[in-house]
């Protein structure tokens, strides 16, 4: 590990509902829309690989994220939150600390926990799709795949 700040994570809402509102806050060109048609994201966002950011707030991040075959993301670990992810599309491949692999397709979901390398690649011949779920401030910091050796020299920790 790169990273070994021991001071606890916190999350402090500020804005607090004080009773039932309509839905002001929602955005309708997102993050925060009502309703997301994740097949408008895709014709919209075009050539993978690319990411949208779907939901926002002070306990989630929720992002769609398209790779093409062979692609996926730069290994790494969270220290404060565990993800999870729904699989929308594709095959996926999860390569974690400890030799563990999960391979998942449609209507999948992952869970990884906090302090575990994962390193996510589209092992398919078609477009992969997953939602990930992280949460604020999403700190990544960077490890080499232990399994594929998979590195390289971009940042070490980076916000996502
Ligand atoms: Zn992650």
């Amino acid at each position: 590990m790169t990273s070994s700040d021991p001071t606890p994570a916190t999350i402090v809402i500020r804005q607090l509902a004080t009773g039932p509102m309509p839905p002001t806050a929602a955005n309708p060109s997102g993050p925060n829309s009502l309703h997301t048609r994740v097949a408008d994201v895709v014709r919209q966002m075009g050539t993978p690989p690319w990411s949208k950011r779907i939901i926002a707030d002070e306990r989630q991040l929720v992002t769609l994220i398209a790779s093409p075959p062979g692609g996926g993301n730069r290994p790494h670990w969270h220290r404060e939150f565990d993800e999870w992810w729904v699989v929308l599309g594709g095959q996926l491949e999860w390569e974690l600390t400890g030799g563990v692999v999960v391979r998942a397709t449609k209507d999948d979901i992952v869970w990884v926990p906090r302090g575990t390398v994962h390193h996510i690649r589209n092992i398919g011949d078609d477009l992969s799709l997953r939602l990930a779920v992280a949460m604020p401030p999403a700190m990544h910091y960077f490890s080499p795949c232990e399994q594929c050796g998979y590195t390289d020299t971009g940042p070490t920790e980076w916000c996502a």
